[in-house]
């Protein structure tokens, strides 16, 4: 079956045609500036190994849909002869509450579900809706499968999820920790479970999903109990400009001494913090290394708050665990920073955590790193959240 995998962000659509047959991506790419001047098309066709921009308006995500079917039906630079060879589209929806513990096919009462988490996340959940509604207006007949970022983690028990606020607060609006990145800690923790060699039942896994935004899960035996990111992505680690955990009395402080309304300090919050607040220099951990090397001391000073906070979650998460069998790197800077990696196990050894220096070189590729001593594995695993939501919407499809 080939799938379509669709992002759909605010003014953005990024998909992917995967052949799920012979798991190949077929095709790719991304729709910019929808509903704004410029609006374009980048595609590419991964088969023959060539790319396409096609400048064309694009009023809505609908628009944008109908281009990328164009676009993959193309006879030059397309892969497939007709839009009836996809099998079924896969969405990746940010927010699922407390109503999506899995992935599920779409229908009406999951659209009202949807609709009702737009609360949550106001800024993603509606292009998400836009981009099911486009989909099935284009492609009637073939299944539509909602995949949550949230879904993941909604086997945390309740003291985990629980914030210590009235509890009324709870029952009005559902403040709870949710956490973010599902698709990418649920996808790691299964390529994990197979290079291991052991069933995933039986594994205790730190997953570290590093890229600009960041977060840690503790997965006990194939299920999330904690996780960093909370009722919003901002909770956590330190990010590329999000500032994690912080006491909610210095964000009071701020807000008094500033001057800031909601909006301002959600900006500052949001964008104006984390590793680029701090160095002053940038959000990408590439510009902070090179600016370290020549000297800036924020930058070195971002770069070792930021490896201090993934250390201690690390070690929350093991504690909440009770032991841990292996740690996964992810995501662009768990994927490609060694130097991040070194920095976050060090001192971790009396935890049985342990890495070789020469293994922890290799890139671009899933690996053990471990030293040959550790007890605990540490494993580097590319993340693949596109394959994760067209496994998902195979296996719900193939349920029909
Ligand atoms: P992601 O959000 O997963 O796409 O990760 C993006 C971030 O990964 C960038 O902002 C960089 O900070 C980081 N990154 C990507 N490649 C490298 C690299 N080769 N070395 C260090 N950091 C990297």
């Amino acid at each position: 079956m080939k799938v379509l995998v669709i992002n759909a962000g605010s003014s953005s659509l990024k998909y992917q045609l995967i052949d799920m047959d012979t798991v190949t991506v077929l095709a790719k790419g991304l729709c910019e500036r929808i509903g704004i001047d410029g609006s374009n098309l980048q595609h590419k066709n991964l088969v023959k190994g060539i790319s396409e921009k096609i400048e064309s308006p694009m009023q809505s995500h609908a628009d944008g849909i109908k281009l990328v079917i164009e676009a993959l039906t193309d006879t030059e630079y397309g892969v497939i002869a007709s839009m009836d060879e996809i099998g079924a589209v896969g969405h990746r929806v940010v927010h699922g509450g407390e109503y999506f513990a899995d992935s599920y096919v779409i229908d009406g009462k999951v659209k009202e579900a949807l609709k009702m988490c737009i609360p949550l996340a106001p800024l993603h959940n509606p292009p998400n809706i836009t981009g099911i509604e486009a989909c099935e207006k284009l492609m009637p007949g073939v299944p539509q499968v909602a995949v949550f970022d949230t879904a993941f983690h909604q086997t945390m028990p309740k003291k985990a999820y629980m914030y210590a606020i009235p509890y009324e607060l709870y029952d009005k609006y559902k403040i709870r920790k949710y956490g973010f990145h599902g698709t990418s800690h649920k996808y790691v923790s299964q390529e994990a479970a197979k290079m291991l060699g052991k069933p995933i039942e039986e594994l205790r896994l730190i997953t570290c999903h590093l890229g600009n935004g960041s977060s840690i899960s503790a997965v006990k035996y194939g299920k999330c109990i904690d996780t960093s990111m909370g009722f919003t992505p901002l909770d956590g680690v330190v990010m590329g400009t999000r500032t994690g955990s912080i006491d909610p009395a210095a964000v009071t402080f701020i807000m008094r001494n500033e001057h800031l309304d909601v909006d301002g300090i959600d900006n500052l919050l949001n964008k104006q913090s984390g590793v680029f607040g701090i160095s002053g220099v940038s959000s990408d951990f590439r510009d902070l290394s090179a600016a370290s090397e020549s000297g800036n001391e924020h930058a070195q000073l971002a770069l070792d708050m930021f490896y201090y906070s993934v250390k201690k979650r690390i070690g929350s998460g093991v504690a909440a665990m009770g032991g841990v069998d292996a740690v996964v790197f992810t995501a662009g800077i768990g994927e490609n920073d060694g130097t991040a990696r070194a920095e976050i196990v060090d001192g971790l050894d009396y935890m049985g955590i342990k890495i070789d220096a020469e293994k922890n070189k290799l890139r671009g590729e899933a690996v053990d790193i471990s030293a040959p001593d550790a007890q605990v594995r540490t494993l580097v695993i590319p993340t693949n959240e596109e394959l994760m939501i067209a496994l998902d919407t195979v296996r719900l499809v193939s349920e029909l």
